[in-house]
């Protein structure tokens, strides 16, 4: 078995490697998936024969497009936009938009097949699809921001809809970029309808949209850490990036009654061996939201705090480690630091920060770790919740909010113990969440024919 598994798994790879060359994330994302689903495909002939991986690994449609817009300086700039409609066997397509210098389409195609399985593992009716743009929006002004996207969804609003695809934020997408997304579209299409998700509170958005990623990586961890029966109570945590996934796992860290001593951006990170309380988050909070500042000034407010240039936060000791900066930030010499340090659990707040290295050092120690497209899911999730708030028309309390994500969270922990423990007791999230998410988009796919 084990050598029809391998071969399986080559053969596959090479052939979706030839038909998607130099698109490495791609590559990357679909081995971890595939590596776990071989064996259930080989006992399962009518999933060959049907080619579902096949078909689940191609996009329904990619959409990529010009867009151009005016800087402050009156001067044109191009940039390239991406909507990866990757699957819509059980829903809509949904997934976020990324701005940064590195989005391309092995990222996104990257982002919106693990968010197919991400969202059939979330129970909620939503399809996978991704996009983005390589507009970089740091050291831009609000103008050149709004001009970019009021281009970008000028294109966008053409393949998207309440029905077929519903964008939200990523990297470099947060309320401000998702208002002037949503004020286009509603300018053009002339309809008020739940289209994008991550909307203000006043306007068609959730409560708790904006802390449900950090806050549904937290709880994730919990239902992890209680497997051994252990919680966050006086827990070291170790949390990278410092944009809204990591403000907000911060947020709930606290209170679940751990202590967050490090937070990070792309040019290094903060260690506060004191632990990040809540006034000093709210001072993050001012700083990366409204001053749009960097980690590293967090040291002159806190001169006990240390800055770290150019390095990551992984050599830090730690009981709990939540990466949720970006995809590959935690390599295998990092992971076996974190194992040499004493830490017990890894739960990715970000879509793929740990390398094949790092996830095969996390199993080999028998650590508890769990991958983005389960751990992370609740943004999304409560994406969900949001539209169908929208579709209802009504607006659910913060607390209704926070009780069905706290439930949808313990459902996806649930199902990743259902289908990844393994013979020694140790439960294998990566294998638990990918069968778990195929399963339902499998079915799907065959009750609706050859489409
Ligand atoms: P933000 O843009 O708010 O923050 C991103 C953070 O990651 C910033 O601190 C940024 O630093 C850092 N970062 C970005 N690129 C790199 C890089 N190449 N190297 C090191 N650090 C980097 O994004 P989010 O917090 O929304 O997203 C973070 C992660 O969580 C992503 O992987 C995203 O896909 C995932 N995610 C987000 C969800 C959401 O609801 N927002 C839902 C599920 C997953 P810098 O300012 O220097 O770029």
């Amino acid at each position: 078995m084990e050598e029809e598994v391998k071969n399986y798994v080559d053969t596959f790879m090479s052939t979706l490697i030839a038909r998607n060359p130099g698109e490495k994330e791609f590559h990357q994302a679909v081995r971890e998936v595939v590596e776990s689903l071989a064996p259930y495909i080989i006992e399962n002939p009518q999933l060959r024969k049907s080619k579902i991986l096949e078909r689940i690994t191609e996009p329904e449609r990619v959409v990529i497009f010009r867009v151009p817009w005016l800087n402050d300086r009156g001067e044109v700039e191009i940039n390239r936009g991406y909507r990866v409609q990757m699957n819509s066997a059980i829903g809509p397509y949904k997934g976020g938009i990324r701005f940064h210098p590195s989005v391309n389409l092995s990222v996104l195609k990257f982002l919106a097949f693990e968010q197919t399985f991400k969202n059939s593992l979330t129970t909620l009716p939503m399809g996978g699809g991704k996009g983005g743009s390589d507009f970089n929006p740091k050291n831009r002004s609000d103008e050149e921001v709004m001009k970019f996207c009021q281009s970008f969804m000028t294109e966008l609003q053409r393949h998207i809809g309440s029905d077929t695809d519903v964008p939200a934020g990523d990297i470099g997408v947060g309320g401000r970029e998702v208002g002037y997304m949503y004020g286009q579209y509603k300018r053009l299409r002339n309809e008020f309808t739940g289209t994008l998700t991550g909307k203000g509170l006043g306007w068609g958005g959730s409560p708790l949209r904006p802390e449900a990623t950090g806050y549904g990586t937290c709880y994730f961890a919990e239902a992890m850490l209680a497997t051994r029966g252990e919680s966050f109570k006086d827990k070291t945590v170790v949390i990278s990036g410092s944009g809204n996934v990591a403000q907000y796992a911060v947020q709930k860290t606290l209170q679940l009654g751990g202590k967050p001593v490090t937070l990070s951006d792309s040019n290094g990170y903060i260690h506060d061996p004191d632990g990040i309380d809540a006034g000093k988050l709210q001072y993050v909070f001012e700083l990366k939201n409204i001053f749009r500042g960097r980690i590293k000034e967090y040291v002159e407010r806190y001169p006990k705090a240390k800055y770290y240039e150019g390095q990551k936060p992984w050599g830090v000791k730690c009981d709990i480690a939540l990466p949720c900066a970006t995809q590959n930030e935690l390599d295998g010499e990092a992971a076996a630091l974190l194992v040499k340090n004493g830490c017990k659990c890894v739960a990715e707040g970000a879509n793929m920060p740990s390398t094949p290295e790092a996830i095969a050092v996390f199993q080999n120690a028998k650590l508890l770790y769990a991958p983005g497209k389960a751990a992370n899911a609740g943004g999304v999730a409560t994406s969900g919740l949001e539209m169908t708030q929208n579709s209802m028309r009504i607006s659910w309390t913060p607390e209704e909010v926070d009780a069905k994500l706290h439930s949808i969270m313990s459902d996806i922990h649930a199902a990743c113990i259902k289908y990844g423990t393994e013979e020694d007791g140790y439960i294998n999230y990566v294998k638990g969440a990918n069968i778990a998410g195929f399963i339902k988009v499998a079915g799907a796919m065959l009750s609706q024919g050859l489409v």
